[in-house]
């Protein structure tokens, strides 16, 4: 932690088995001057935000250049990997004494669209007001970038010695089109960036009528899938209604996929999730939070019939989810259809078999006349989750602490990350991010959201806390 002495302790071993032990005041450190960091961290993030990199069509060259140009001005090698000319990705990276493997730190240059008209400070102006800075990217994912990139500069700058090589990656297309960021990354170099931890976007802190509530680390995700529902049966005039009717078939199919009860899955994640969580809320939620962790169904059930009510999301955390999100059937009034479908958004829980899940879906569905299967779909890998036990875990958890003051919860999000594909290779990832006021989402001013904003202070605070929990786990001890 910053301030703190720090002492090597030089165990000699002398003949007659005794032991001296010697005690060197080493060098602490040497302390980032704060002010001036902010002062620039505000400048190339204004700068980013700046860019219109929506994507798409995702335009991140000039974003790269930038960063590009920042990093070698500052004696860092730098270099540019693109699949498409125009949408480069950006590796650096600052050489450890070699001790321990890589840390990876990444963020992505692309942002969602905007809809200009929506925008009280144009999306591009990265305009300051009220403590806030607006713009797209602000939370997403231009605060990751921007972190990551004064954490190599102020390391480099105060020659910090490093066990481990730091790297920096800003991707492309991580908003839809990743075959030019992270799968091209990991498919083609992914010698530039392999590492045993890395950092990413995925968590934040949450604050509520201005005050930190928690942390959330993102150290596991589901794994999204499709299933597709087809129904078959007899067409013919619609003034004779058959019981074989495809859509009749079909609707009632996606009833029943809808309102199954699937069965509660925990793993660790989960478990100390919802433990923390049942510690820092009311006695009725804690409750409820706790009852969700019994083998007991007679007391997970109706903990989980409130989630299912009530808090939708950590119903999706416990689970494999189904959403049924597209119909197709029929193409007049008049005539009943030979075959239709539906489309089930399905996001698989990592402890679950797809096979068996599937299997059990068939059964929910009982229906001969309907076919049941998975269908093609974006799959991000599933494999791999970041453990709680290791270094990367504790340092953020020490760094959340020092810097927020409040409690971390790791956190399975329900949605797929970039991560994904680098926990695949055995990276130990961890999704953190910037203190995010829980009313500005409904308000319309979160990711991806009409318009986006971060609150100044909490962007510098971000700054502060990532380079902390880097240096913290990188260097030289
Ligand atoms: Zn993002």
């Amino acid at each position: 932690m910053r301030g703190m002495p720090r002492f090597i302790f030089l165990y000699i071993v002398c003949s007659a088995s005794a032991v001296a032990v010697i005690t060197i005041s080493a060098q602490a450190p040497a302390q980032p001057d704060w002010p001036r960091i902010e002062e620039e961290a505000l400048r190339h993030f204004q700068t980013l935000v700046r860019m219109n990199t929506t994507d798409p069509p995702g335009g991140e060259k000039p974003a790269a250049e930038y960063l590009k140009h920042v990093l070698e001005q500052e004696g860092i090698p730098t270099q540019l990997f693109a699949l498409e000319a125009h949408r480069p990705n950006v590796v650096a990276r600052l050489k450890g004494n070699g001790k321990k493997r890589p840390l990876l730190i990444l963020g992505h240059t692309d942002t969602v669209n905007i809809d200009e008209k929506k925008w009280s400070f144009p999306p591009f102006s990265a305009a300051r007001d009220g403590g806030y800075i607006y713009g797209r990217g602000t939370v997403d994912d231009k605060d990751n970038v921007t972190a990551a990139l004064m954490a190599m500069l102020t390391l480099k700058r105060l020659n910090v010695p490093l066990d481990r090589d730091l790297i920096f990656l800003s991707e492309a297309g991580e908003e839809g089109t990743t075959r030019v960021g992270i799968q091209f990354m990991v498919n083609q170099h992914f010698p530039e960036i392999d590492a045993e931890y890395c950092f990413a976007e995925g968590g934040n802190v949450t604050r509520e009528a201005g005050k930190v509530k928690y942390a959330s680390v993102q150290t596991l995700e589901k794994i999204p899938r499709a299933v597709e529902l087809v129904a078959r049966g007899p067409s013919g005039h619609a003034s004779v209604p058959l019981k074989t009717n495809a859509v009749v078939h079909l609707s009632e199919a996606v009833g029943k996929a809808a309102q199954w009860r699937v069965p509660i899955r925990l793993n660790e994640t989960t478990r100390v999730y919802f433990e923390r969580l049942a510690s820092i809320s009311s006695p009725e939620a804690a409750a409820r939070y706790r009852a969700l962790l019994s083998n007991d169904p007679r007391i997970s059930g109706p903990a989980d019939d409130y989630m299912l009510e009530h808090e939708p999301r950590h119903a999706s955390m416990i689970r494999t989810s189904i959403s049924p999100t597209m119909i197709q059937a029929g193409y007049r009034l008049n005539v009943i259809p030979s075959e239709v479908r539906a489309t089930l958004d399905v996001r698989m829980h990592p402890s679950d078999n797809p096979e068996t899940f599937l299997g059990e879906l068939r059964k929910a569905i009982n229906d001969p006349a309907v076919e049941v299967n998975f269908t093609a779909r974006d799959v991000r890998p599933g494999t791999g989750s970041a453990r709680l036990d290791f270094e990367g875990f504790k340092v953020l958890e020490a760094a959340v602490k020092t810097h927020y003051d409040t409690i971390t919860l790791p956190t399975m999000s329900t949605g797929a990350t970039d991560m994904a594909y680098l926990r695949a290779k055995g990276v130990q990832c961890y999704g953190i991010g910037p203190a995010i006021d829980i009313e500005d989402g409904p308000k319309g001013f979160g990711a991806h959201s009409d318009q986006e904003r971060i609150l100044e202070s909490e962007l510098y605070r971000f700054v502060r806390f990532h380079y902390d929990a880097v240096a913290e786990l990188a260097r030289a001890r």
